[in-house]
């Protein structure tokens, strides 16, 4: 069911999560990295404003970075 823009604002938590791509510089391994997780990365690696956090790759633990598309 989907909601209309108003009715959406009166119900924050239920606001869809917002997912980025990312993809290993070594094995190219790629995944979706859901924004919760993106931030907590971004504020620990004290990122800048735009500047998106690299992430350890689950299979090789090389760097993970950003696709953007
Ligand atoms: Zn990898």
């Amino acid at each position: 069911m989907l909601m209309d823009e108003s009715r959406k604002q009166k119900l924050p938590f239920n606001t869809p999560s917002q997912w980025y791509k990312y993809r290993c510089i070594s094995c190219v391994y790629e995944t979706q990295v859901e924004d919760i997780v993106v931030d907590a990365y971004f504020f620990s690696q004290g990122c800048k404003k735009g500047v998106y956090p690299t992430l350890t790759c689950p299979k090789c633990n090389e760097v993970m970075k950003y696709v953007d598309e």
